[in-house]
């Protein structure tokens, strides 16, 4: 039987082991500890920093990487996107990350239904590239946006509506992978095996035939267990069957490894008719245990998916304001007492009818069971969608808890028989309130697995907790003859309940088909076979010794600094969660490694690895980075070090995450914390002070006769540019905005502040430094619109310049200076907001500044007073239209308008009052087209060193979709983002105070 490896003989080749990886490949090396402790985590409790981390681009790379690990004794785990668990992608290992260049598609056969496909390519990527075809690859898990065919075959993952197509395991076909000798080897159909193949599945057979009488008394007989390695193939035990045909397929073998087997090389998938139709029948229940009572009623109607929601989650979704009008479509009366559960039952098919049948079958079954007008239908399809997105955020709303205590998963999938699944429950519910926690459940009533976490503070008394509540809810599960392994897998929480589960005689069994694929132990050691205990504290991502930095923060992080109560999930006063950080590394440590970031689809986050695809330049990456260097992980002074400066390089604050993280992680505010200190200690450039100062210079050279055109000069005659980026670092392939002397503040647009508090309809526009300096039409044309319905306009004005929010300052780090800025700005509009005079602004992220970061820089009340009062230019349009205030006098629009929010604008929720302030001009159909960030952001565009990636965000859609518009008026309300249409498209775009000028009749 094969030995855990020798760690420290491994440690010390890492350098060897480094550079024959970087001789004899042509994949990227790293072995720095911050490249490694940004895979040293995955979405579990656990924490092993790797030995080196490989990026291959060939396959022939990860063969020779296989083989060199092998000769140097460096354990080899292959990794997807990160996002199991149990810990299955931690370990002391060599981990080869597929993702950046090992995710294609190689064969789609449309006649026998299958696709051929890399290990690292993912899920949403494969089904949006099938759906022409009509046809789907079915295991639909939640992760889907970010899980790989690799990781989900390496844990047998399992969708919501597994009930109707079964896990990992019942949808791949065949499997080539490496073996532990670098040779491929083909696993498919027992009967056609040949080689090395057929000789391991012969000897697996073997060891099933000795076993039989062992596996028949010990398997567990649900549909969903994924524990162990498929020894049962030989003779299925689960309720559904391997193959439909009974044919035994040695590639389930791999299926649910873990890694531990076997490197694959190519996997094929079994395709599946994509559901012309699907209807959905929420079942709302006044009581929980009725709900588990029902689900095994709901399965015989043939459901394509039962998903429980408890009353928690309900809660929990209803004060998330992304999710509250959504849920809310799910409840039989809004307005009366929240159910304690909710089922989604959906019926999907080829007519509709028959499906529309079944919903009706849904309510009169409910009826039967003395539960009559619980079920709401829902037929359309996508108020189905929308919260079956609901469903599917679950846990990342439950992952939101702010504390150290967190829910941890670690028996959250057990799976038992539909009739116990009642009794199961409220067992369990018992044991947690046993150890002062309590459940919130969710997901897979279907077939028995429901997810529950309870919440343990893994830094205090966690462990303890956990072992106790694992042994009494095995117990539990061995009463009703339940699997403890039902969908995430083993990895290093569930690893030593293999041997509970099957005996020691499988157990044994089972480390003999590891020898026997793998004997020197190369593959994911520790996973499946010989695993640690659960609560090593040593493999903790925060064990009891866990320490942070003490940090004098820029920024108040005091909301982040509190803890929670385990029960009723309450939080302390802010300030008080003892973080010698101030808050902010708790912030950090709010990102739990859900991988959500790696998201390529709608919205926003997160552009930089939607370019690069490197771990560093995720949101993720960032965060494990800064929580590592907090807490003193990657040595001495790490905050301050290149390290981290590496990973903020490309963050172009876009603030994506600040929404679209469910844990609301938002980097862009880090990126300002961080900033202030490196910066503090290694200085600001000549750039960040030519760009920081921006607002107060910007009226001198206004002022000055003649400077403007000399400055301007240097967009016109490419030495001076060349010039200007050697001295400043300023690309020279940019044009910079054009300086101008008619500013905003030159001009007497606008009415005296005497007019404004005797008006009527009184409105401050506060002019930015980008529209009142370089853009001033735009300021013009908002006045003309706001002047055209009554309005009173008010410009704030200084003698020596104009009002800024200090958003160029903290850009750059100087928090002290933006502060000075903003606190002028917030003394001068007290005397508006106290009259309760609205604020509004042009440039997205400059208004938004007031509503965001003025919040953390300590101003107390008066800053929450402006934040309330500010309002884009659109959003006080919209709602003035909804008050019946603003009724303009437009004429019909002949164009098509292509609209790009700013991504301040995504991150607040602000781009729909667009939308609808243009869906007011008569004919117009505006049409957001569906962006990320531009990638201009602010100065980040302009920037000799970042000229080529922030173009390379723009091609992503941006810029491609304005190409294929022409005749289109372009939209943009951020002037950065104009500017990078302009230098991508030559096409001028607008400000949408303009387009509405247009159309004044
Ligand atoms: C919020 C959230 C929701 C989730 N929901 C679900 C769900 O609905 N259903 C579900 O089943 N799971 C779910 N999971 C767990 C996880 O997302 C899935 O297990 C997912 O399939 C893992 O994919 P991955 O690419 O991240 O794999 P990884 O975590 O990177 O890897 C998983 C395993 O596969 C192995 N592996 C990866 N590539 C290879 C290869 N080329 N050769 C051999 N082995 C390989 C790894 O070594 C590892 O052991 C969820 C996780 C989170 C955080
Ligand atoms: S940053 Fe947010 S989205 Fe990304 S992994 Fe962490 S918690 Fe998930
Ligand atoms: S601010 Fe934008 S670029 Fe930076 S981490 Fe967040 S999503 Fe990514």
């Amino acid at each position: 039987m094969n030995k855990p490896l020798a760690l420290k003989e491994v440690i010390a080749d890492k350098e060897f082991l480094a550079k024959r990886l970087r001789s004899e490949t042509s994949g990227e090396v790293m072995t720095d500890a911050a490249s490694r402790g940004r895979y040293a985590t995955d979405a579990s409790i656990y924490q092993t920093m790797p030995i080196a981390v490989f990026v291959p681009k060939t396959a022939q790379d990860i063969v020779s990487a296989i083989q060199i690990a092998a000769d140097l004794g460096v354990p080899v785990l292959p990794r997807g996107g990160g996002t199991s668990q149990c810990g299955q992608t931690t370990g002391p290992a060599l981990v080869i990350d597929n993702t950046k260049y090992f995710r294609n598609i190689l064969e789609v056969n449309l006649d026998q239904a299958y696709v051929d496909v890399q290990p690292g390519i993912v899920l949403d990527h494969l089904n949006a590239a099938l759906k022409k075809h009509q046809l789907w690859y079915p295991v639909d898990v939640s992760t889907a946006a970010q899980a790989t065919i690799g990781g989900m075959a390496g844990n047998n993952s399992c969708g919501s509506r597994s009930i109707a197509y079964g896990n990992m395991v019942h949808n791949v076909m065949g499997i080539d992978a490496w073996l532990a000798d670098g040779q491929v080897a083909s696993f498919g159909l027992m009967k056609d095996a040949q080689g090395k193949a057929l000789q391991l599945g012969q000897f697996v057979q073997s060891l099933a035939h000795l076993h039989q009488a062992e596996i028949e008394e010990k398997w567990p007989k649900v549909m969903r267990r994924v524990a162990g390695y498929n020894l049962d193939i030989f003779n299925n035990q689960s309720e559904r069957p391997y193959t439909q045909d009974g044919q035994v397929n040695l590639a389930h073998l791999l299926v649910g490894a873990e890694g531990s087997l076997a490197y694959y090389k190519q996997l094929r998938l079994k395709l599946s008719p994509l559901p012309k139709h699907k209807t959905l029948g929420v079942v709302n229940f006044t009581s929980f245990y009725e709900a588990m009572d029902s689900a095994q009623h709901i399965v015989k109607l043939l459901p394509s998916a039962v998903e429980l929601v408890d009353r928690t989650m309900i809660d929990l979704s209803r004060n998330n304001p992304a999710f509250k009008s959504v849920i809310e479509t799910a409840l039989i009366d809004v307005n009366g007492k929240t159910p304690e559960a909710i089922l989604l039952v959906e019926f999907s098919g080829e007519e509709l009818a028959p499906l529309e049948k079944k919903v009706k079958d849904l309510v009169s079954l409910m009826a039967d069971l003395g539960h009559p007008g619980c079920v709401v239908e829902m037929i359309q399809a996508e108020a189905q969608k929308n919260l079956w997105e609901v469903r599917k955020a679950g846990l990342n709303i439950m992952m939101s808890l702010k504390g150290d205590g967190k829910p941890v998963s670690f028996i959250e999938d057990c799976a038992v028989p539909l009739e116990s699944l009642a009794e199961y429950t409220q067992g369990l519910t018992e044991v947690f309130s046993k150890y002062g926690s309590r459940g919130t459940w969710y997901a897979h009533a279907s077939v028995g697995t429901l997810h529950v976490r309870p919440i343990l503070d893994m830094r205090r008394d966690g462990a303890q907790k956990m072992r106790a509540i694992a042994e009494e809810a095995a117990a539990l599960v061995k009463r009703y003859k339940g699997a403890f392994s039902g969908e995430h897998g083993d990895g290093i929480c569930r690893g030593e309940w293999i041997q509970w589960q099957f005996g020691p005689k499988l157990t044994e069994a089972l480390g003999e088909i590891k020898h026997a694929f793998d004997p020197h132990n190369l593959f994911n050691p520790g996973k499946i076979i010989h695993p640690p205990k659960m609560d090593d504290a040593s493999l903790f991502r925060f064990p009891p010794s866990y320490q942070v930095i003490p940090l004098k923060t820029s920024l108040d992080w005091s909301s982040w600094n509190v803890q929670n109560d385990p029960v009723t999930e309450e939080t302390t006063a802010p300030g008080t969660g003892g973080d010698p950080a101030n808050g902010f590394a708790k912030a950090v440590e709010m990102c739990n490694n859900n991988g959500h970031c790696r998201k390529f689809d709608a919205g926003t986050m997160c552009p930089s690895y939607r370019v690069t695809r490197d771990e560093k330049h995720l949101t993720r990456g960032r965060a494990n980075t800064l929580r590592l260097a907090l807490s003193n992980q990657l040595g001495q002074d790490a905050l301050l070090s290149d390290e981290v400066k590496e990973v903020f390089d490309l963050c172009v604050s876009c603030k994506g995450c600040k929404r679209e993280c469910p844990t609301g992680v938002d980097m862009a505010k880090m990126k300002i914390e961080y900033l202030s200190h490196y910066k503090k200690k290694h200085g600001w450039t000549l750039r960040d002070q030519l760009i920081a100062t921006l607002p107060r210079y910007a009226h001198t050279i206004a002022a000055i006769p003649g400077l403007a055109f000399l400055l301007n000069l240097r967009n016109h005659w490419a030495p001076l540019a060349y010039l200007g980026e050697k001295l400043t670092g300023i690309s020279a392939r940019r044009s910079l905005p054009t300086w101008r002397r008619d500013t905003v503040w030159r001009s007497n647009l606008g009415c005296t502040e005497e007019t404004l508090f005797a008006s009527a309809k009184p409105v401050v526009l506060w002019a930015d430094t980008f529209n009142g300096c370089f853009e001033t039409e735009n300021i013009q044309a908002a006045v003309k619109v706001l002047e055209a319905s009554g309005y009173s306009v008010h410009i704030p004005r200084k003698t020596d310049g104009h009002y800024c929010c200090g958003r160029t300052y903290l850009a750059s780090g100087m928090v002290d200076r933006a502060r000075e800025s903003a606190s002028e700005l917030i003394a001068a509009f007290t005397r508006f907001t106290d009259k309760n005079i609205p604020i509004i602004g042009l440039e997205p992220s400059c208004i938004l500044t007031l509503r965001d970061e003025f919040l953390v820089m300590n101003f107390g009340d008066t800053a929450k007073k402006l934040s309330n009062g500010s309002q884009t230019f659109e959003e006080f349009l919209v709602s003035e239209a909804k008050a019946g205030r603003f009724t303009p006098n437009l004429k019909s629009c002949e164009k098509q308008i292509l609209l790009h929010g700013h991504c301040h604008q995504k991150s607040f929720d602000a781009v729909k009052p667009i939308i609808t302030l243009l869906k007011m001009i008569p004919n117009a159909q505006p049409q957001l087209i569906e962006t990320s960030c531009c990638g201009m952001a602010g100065s980040f565009g302009y920037e000799s060193e970042h000229h080529e990636v922030s173009l390379q965000m723009a091609e992503l859609q941006l810029l491609p979709a304005i190409r294929q518009a022409p005749d289109a008026i372009v939209l943009a309300d951020g002037s950065s983002c104009r500017h990078q249409i302009k230098d991508g498209t030559e096409r001028e775009a607008l400000h949408v105070a303009r387009i509405l000028e247009m159309h004044l009749k």
